[in-house]
């Protein structure tokens, strides 16, 4: 898989709190293409996505935090070179809202300033114990100039279109 032909490289990662469903999206996302790294030195781990535009083939490289956020900050080699992040919060638990204010301050000190940033509303399948409004995920995503979905990596619902749209910028504005 790393060495299959493709036109960009782009290296992307995912933030947010614990248990928000990163890796579940990351699962989502790399499918059967599914081949997962890990580099023990800085506790992440990473897979690969392939994307079709047009003619040219984009491969993701998708990084995940493996739960370091936990325990310790991440470093600022997670952010290094990244080119798009995915802000992800939980539906049902405002402070992961709150907190994505935090993990914005950290994507934009130690991240690229043309980084695209998704913010995603996942596990938008449990609407019974919904505690945050669709309307402030597109405030706060309008506020800080962001894409905005909500996502249910459970269902499978947004989270192709959700990778798309960032693939999709960051290629245009490479
Ligand atoms: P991470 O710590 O951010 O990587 O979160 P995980 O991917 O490990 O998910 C944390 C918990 O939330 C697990 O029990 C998942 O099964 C659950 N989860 C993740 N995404 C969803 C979702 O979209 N809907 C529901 N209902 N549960 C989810």
């Amino acid at each position: 898989m790393a060495d299959e032909e493709c036109d960009y490289l782009f290296k992307t990662v995912l933030v947010g709190d614990s248990a928000v469903g990163k890796s579940n999206l990351l699962s989502r996302l790399a499918k059967d293409e599914f081949h997962l790294d890990t580099k023990p030195t800085i506790g992440v781990e990473f897979a690969y996505r392939n994307t079709k535009l047009g003619d040219k083939t984009i491969k993701a490289q998708i990084w995940d935090t493996a739960g370091q956020e936990r325990f310790r900050a991440i470093t600022s080699s997670y952010y290094r070179g990244a080119l798009g992040a995915m802000l992800v919060y939980d539906i049902t638990r405002n402070g992961t809202f709150e907190n994505t204010r935090k993990w914005l301050r950290e994507l934009r000190e130690f991240g690229n300033p043309d980084m695209v940033i998704v913010l995603l509303g996942n596990k938008s399948d449990l609407v019974d114990l919904r505690e945050v409004e669709v309307e402030d995920g597109q405030k706060l995503a309008q506020q800080e100039n962001l894409c905005f979905m909500e996502t249910s990596a459970k269902e499978n619902l947004n989270v192709e279109d959700a990778f798309l749209q960032m693939i999709t910028k960051i290629y245009k504005t490479a």
